[in-house]
């Protein structure tokens, strides 16, 4: 592999700047645990900066005062320049978090450059509104962009959580300051090089990379935030919502975790289907994704048959090299997070659960982070792997008899982010699908997605929803202007 040097300084108004304390972090690559680069650990003082550098682009109106055709071909650029680097963003994001660089091509770097082009085609698109009032008043029902956001996200998918939230933020014309995860925050320093080659003026997207705690906390609690867009774990989605309202009471949204319940009945329409899509979803991105359908619930009198497949199937999902384009399941993020995903599956192993494949670190030759396709079955509602997000490739597998008892069964847990229900009977599915609580519900499939379509959870998978027109509500404030009409006819 040749070697790779990257930038991790903090792009501050358009300059690329070490952090004040010239503190900085080793940003390690799972996929063989080599140092890529140094990154700016970022605290305090360089939070102010970029406030402040935000808070000077908003207010000089260089970016929300363009006209909306102008800042829609800006962000249409910015699109491009993400495709225009795809190889350099995919390789990039393979090497710092362990997706496979087929997945970092065709998932994140598209993904991510449809999220903003998505997001710019709306910014001419969108109307304001007239209340029907009585005639002697008018009432115009505008929307204004809020100011200063800042957002933080997690490191399972680092540019496409970026573009879920940067750019519906953009687009209503706010000023942006984002803190990538500590553990992958190389591409969110490059798309927002991009955005200034694209002509994003500097100032209006500005990234701090760092610690939570350090870089994180300073910006959730800024005096000078208008907003903050979180997507992370349950624990610190909390908190987010405490330092919002201990500071400036700024708007807050939370994308938190998920144990997401995939209910199989007996007159499932293919098992072939339902088996791929139970073990292919679960081990994508080595099952870091919030809304992977970890407690898969089998009908009883087809569990025999079903496990059978799905143990079949899961060694086609052993990890290799991430950089192989024929990779399928790559590295787990680091050390930590592979040892967290390892004491879960001891856990199952000791609480009673069946191991039936997986289970162990795999690779370990080649000085990355790694673990086998892991599927237990007799998994019971009060273990641990069926309670705790695991955020790795761990299938629990559960038994049912009753559709009723399922369903509760399934609500039973303090998230409550995606959902699926595979049968044939059309009342069964829309019955079981509105009963149980959470954001998206499947019928017969796990892994549709777009970007027309909202995204969030029901209870503490967060608050608000990414993706969609739905997304403008959470960066823009909504305004009443009340104009008296004194007319003479
Ligand atoms: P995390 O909560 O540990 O960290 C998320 C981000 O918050 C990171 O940038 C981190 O540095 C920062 N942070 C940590 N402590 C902070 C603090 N005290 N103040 C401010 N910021 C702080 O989560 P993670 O391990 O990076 O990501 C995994 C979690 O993200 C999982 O729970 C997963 O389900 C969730 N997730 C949710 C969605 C969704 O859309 N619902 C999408 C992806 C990931």
């Amino acid at each position: 592999m040749s070697t790779v040097f990257y930038d991790g300084r903090a792009l501050i108004n358009g300059q690329r700047v070490n952090a004040v304390n010239e503190q900085t972090f080793d940003c390690l690559s799972p996929v063989d645990g080599r140092l890529l680069t140094t990154v700016s650990r970022c605290a305090q003082a360089d939070v102010d900066a970029a406030v402040a550098a935000a808070r000077s682009a908003f207010e000089d109106k260089r970016w929300c005062g363009m006209a909306p055709a102008a800042r829609k071909r800006v962000m249409i650029q910015f699109a491009d320049q993400l495709l225009a680097h795809a190889d350099e963003l995919a390789l990039m994001e393979t090497l710092d978090m362990g997706k496979p660089i087929k997945y970092s091509r065709a998932v994140d770097v598209k993904s991510a450059a449809n999220c903003i082009r998505w997001y710019g085609e709306a910014v001419d698109k969108i109307y304001d509104q007239i209340a029907p009032t009585a005639s002697t008043a008018l009432a115009l029902i505008t929307r204004e962009p809020m100011g200063v956001v800042g957002v933080i996200v997690p490191w399972n998918y680092p540019m496409i959580m970026a573009a879920w939230k940067i750019a519906p933020a953009l687009a209503a014309g706010n000023s942006v300051v984002l803190k990538p995860s500590e553990k992958s925050p190389l591409t969110a320093l490059r798309l927002a090089e991009l955005a200034l080659e694209a002509g994003i003026p500097p100032g209006v997207f500005n990234v701090v990379p760092g610690f939570g705690p350090e870089a994180g906390s300073p910006l959730a609690l800024h005096m000078d935030v208008d907003c903050i867009a979180f997507t992370g774990s349950t624990r610190v989605g909390k908190q987010i919502h405490v330092m919002a309202g201990q500071s400036n009471l700024k708007r807050a949204w939370t994308e938190l975790g998920g144990k997401s319940p995939n209910i199989v009945f007996a007159d499932c329409p293919d098992l072939d289907i339902a088996v791929e899509a139970a073990v292919g979803s679960i081990f994508f991105n080595q099952g870091e994704s919030c809304n992977a359908p970890s407690r898969l619930f089998v009908e009883a009198s087809i569990q025999e048959q079903f496990l059978e497949k799905a143990v079949a199937l899961a060694p086609k999902f052993m990890p290799a090299n991430p950089l192989d384009p024929a990779t399928i399941m790559g590295a787990i993020v680091d050390k930590t997070q592979m040892d967290s995903v390892l004491r879960y599956v001891e856990s199952g192993k000791s609480e009673g659960a069946s191991l039936l494949h997986g289970g162990a670190q795999a690779l370990t030759e080649s000085g990355g982070y790694y673990v086998q396709p892991t599927i237990f079955a007799g998994v019971k509602p009060e273990m641990t792997i069926c309670r705790e997000e695991i955020f790795g490739p761990v299938l629990s597998v559960l038994s049912f008899t009753d559709a009723a008892e399922v369903v509760r069964q399934a609500n039973a847990s303090v998230y409550g982010l995606q959902a699926a229900v595979w049968t044939r009977d059309i009342n069964k599915a829309h019955g079981v699908a509105r009963a149980l609580k959470a954001g998206t519900v499947h019928i017969n499939q796990y892994d549709e997605d777009d970007i027309t379509v909202p995204f969030g959870g029901f209870k503490q998978s967060g608050v608000g929803r990414d993706k969609s027109l739905h997304a403008f509500d959470k960066y823009t404030e909504t305004k009443t202007t009340w104009i008296r009409i004194d007319s003479p006819v």
